[in-house]
C-alpha cells in the first residue's frame, strides 16, 4: 500500500508538516513522532496488522500521562519533563497491534489536575473554536487535536471528568469507560480508585471500535475486570428511558436554556424522560476532592528526586534533596493537592474527612444504582459553562472545581459516561452526558449517536474530515 493511503495525504511527511503547522496555533502536542519514525511505524502496521482491521494505518494521539515506548511521558510536569518511557501502556499496545500508529503526545493539566490545561508546566493549549479560550482539561490536548481534525481519535484519562469536559469544550465525543474495563497499566497514577483511560473522537463508530480494541482484563493491572455487559432486556431499536435530574442547579443561564431546548427535542422524538432525584449530588465535589487528593498524596510520594524525575542540583542531605526536588518539580496546584491529601489522611482527621468521603461515595453509588431501576440512562450537562477564556477572564481554580459535579459523579460511582456534542451555545460547542450502569458503554454510544442526529453537528473552523 502506498503512502497515498494515509487518509488522503500524499505522504507521511506532508501529514506531519500539516500537524506541526496546525499545532502552532493550538499548542496541543507536547511531543511529536518524527516523520521518519512515523513512516516506519506505519509500514510495520501495514505488514503486521490484518488488512481487515479498520485501525490499520490510522494515526492517533496519546495524552502525555499514558506511556508510549520511546516517547516522553512528562505528565505536563517539570518533574518528568526529561523522561522517555521504557514501555507502553497496555491500551496503547493493543491499539498498535491492531495497526493504529501514535503521532504524538498531548498536553494536559499537570498530572491530570485541572480543567483547562492551563495547569500544565509545559505549555498552553488553545481551543480550536476560539484560540482565546481553553480547550478544557485535563485531556485538553487530546480533545483539541481531534476537534481540529488532526487525528481521528485520541486517548485521554478521566479521574473526575478529564475526558468529558474537554470533549464538551471542543465539540467532540468523550468516553469514560466503566472502572477497570480498560487496563490502567502505563497510565501515570493520580487517583487510582477513580481513573480510567478513555477515548476522544468525532466518530461514534470509531469510538466503539477503539473501545472494543482496548478493553479487557490485564494481568498487569490487578484492578482490571472483564467487560461483562448484561444481555439487554430491551428489544433492538427500543428507545431507552432517560432520567434527568429534577432540580438541576448551577448552570450558566445560556447553558441552562440550551440544555432545556435539547431535552425538548429529545422528548419530541418520542423518548420517555423521567425526572429523578439525586440528593447526594450536592456532596460530589467535596467527596471527590477529598478522595482524589488523598490518593494523589500517596501516588505522588514516589517523586522524591531519587529514582527518577527531577533532582535538584545540590543538597546537603537526603531530606533536603527530596524537599528541593519537589519544590522545583511540582506546580502550585499539584502542591496544593498533596498538602490537602496529607491533611485529610492525618490521624485524628481521617474519620472526619477521608472516611466520611468514602461513605458519601457509597451512598452516591447506591443512589445511582437505584435510579437505574427506574431509568436506563441518565442525561445531564457535562459542565455548567462552555469553554472559558484563558487567564483571569476565565474561571478560577475554585470555580473550576465546583463545576466538576456532573462529571465526577461517574468516577465516584465507577460507571461509564459518555459526553457527546450537543451543538452550540452562543457560538461555542457544548456537550451533554449520558451515564449508564456498569458495562453499558455500547448502549450509551447508540443513544448518543441517535441524539446527535437531532441537531446539526458542526465542526470547528479548519476541521479536516477523516474519510
Ligand atoms: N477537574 C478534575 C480535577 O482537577 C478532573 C481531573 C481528571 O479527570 N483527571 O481533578
Amino acid at each position: 500500500m502506498s503512502d497515498a493511503a494515509l487518509f488522503g495525504w500524499s505522504s507521511t511527511a506532508e501529514y506531519c508538516t500539516y500537524l506541526d503547522e496546525n499545532d502552532k496555533k493550538l499548542g496541543a502536542f507536547l511531543s511529536r513522532t518524527g516523520a521518519a519514525e512515523f513512516q516506519s511505524a506505519l509500514e510495520r502496521s501495514r505488514s503486521e496488522a490484518s488488512g481487515q482491521n479498520p485501525l490499520r494505518g490510522m494515526p492517533f494521539a496519546v495524552k502525555d500521562n499514558i506511556a508510549v515506548k520511546g516517547l516522553p511521558l512528562s505528565c505536563g510536569s517539570k518533574m518528568l519533563d526529561t523522561l522517555s518511557s521504557p514501555y507502553s501502556a497496555t491500551a496503547v499496545e493493543k491499539l498498535q497491534q491492531a495497526g493504529a500508529v501514535v503521532v504524538g503526545k498531548t498536553n494536559l493539566d499537570e498530572f491530570g489536575m485541572g480543567s483547562s490545561c492551563d495547569n500544565s508546566a509545559l505549555g498552553t493549549t488553545n481551543n480550536p473554536w476560539d484560540v482565546a479560550r481553553v480547550a478544557g482539561g485535563s485531556s485538553g490536548g487530546s480533545a483539541a487535536v481531534v476537534a481540529a481534525g488532526m487525528v481521528p481519535f485520541a486517548l485521554g484519562s478521566d479521574t473526575g471528568g478529564s475526558i468529558r469536559q474537554p470533549a464538551a469544550f471542543c465539540g467532540t465525543y468523550g468516553l469514560k469507560p466503566s472502572y477497570g474495563v480498560v487496563s490502567r497499566f502505563g497510565l501515570v497514577a493520580y487517583a487510582s480508585s477513580l481513573e480510567t483511560i478513555g477515548i476522544i473522537s468525532l466518530d461514534t463508530q470509531l469510538l466503539r471500535i477503539v473501545f472494543d480494541t482496548m478493553r479487557g482484563q490485564d494481568p498487569k493491572d490487578q484492578s482490571s475486570r472483564p467487560f461483562s455487559p448484561k444481555a439487554s432486556e430491551k428489544r433492538q431499536g427500543e428507545k431507552p428511558r432517560i432520567g434527568v435530574i429534577a432540580d438541576i442547579e448551577g448552570l450558566a443561564p445560556a447553558m441552562e436554556s440550551a440544555y432545556r431546548e435539547r431535552l425538548d427535542l429529545i422528548r419530541k422524538k418520542g423518548y420517555e424522560i423521567v425526572e429523578i432525584e439525586l440528593p447526594m449530588l450536592e456532596y460530589v465535589v467535596p467527596a471527590y476532592y477529598t478522595i482524589a487528593s488523598a490518593e494523589a498524596s500517596a501516588n505522588l510520594a514516589r517523586y522524591a528526586g531519587i529514582r527518577y524525575g527531577h533532582r535538584t542540583d545540590w543538597a546537603d542531605e537526603h531530606g533536603e534533596l527530596t524537599e528541593k526536588s519537589r519544590d522545583e518539580g511540582f506546580g502550585d496546584e499539584v502542591k496544593l493537592r498533596i498538602l490537602l491529601g496529607t491533611y485529610v489522611l492525618r490521624s485524628g482527621f481521617k474519620d472526619q474527612y477521608y472516611l466520611r468521603a468514602q461513605k458519601i461515595r457509597t451512598l452516591l453509588r447506591n443512589e445511582i444504582l437505584s435510579a437505574f431501576q427506574k431509568v436506563d440512562q441518565i442525561l445531564s450537562p457535562v459542565f455548567p459553562t462552555t469553554a472559558f477564556p484563558h487567564g483571569d477572564a476565565g474561571l478560577d481554580q475554585f470555580q473550576q472545581k465546583l463545576a466538576d459535579k456532573f462529571t465526577a459523579t461517574a468516577n465516584l460511582a465507577a460507571i461509564p459516561a459518555l459526553a457527546f456534542p450537543a451543538g452550540q451555545s452562543e457560538g461555542l460547542p457544548f456537550g451533554l452526558q449520558l451515564l449508564g450502569p456498569e458495562f453499558s458503554e455500547h448502549k450509551l454510544i447508540d443513544t448518543a449517536s441517535a441524539f446527535t442526529e437531532l441537531w446539526e453537528p458542526k465542526t470547528a473552523p479548519g476541521f479536516r474530515e477523516w474519510r
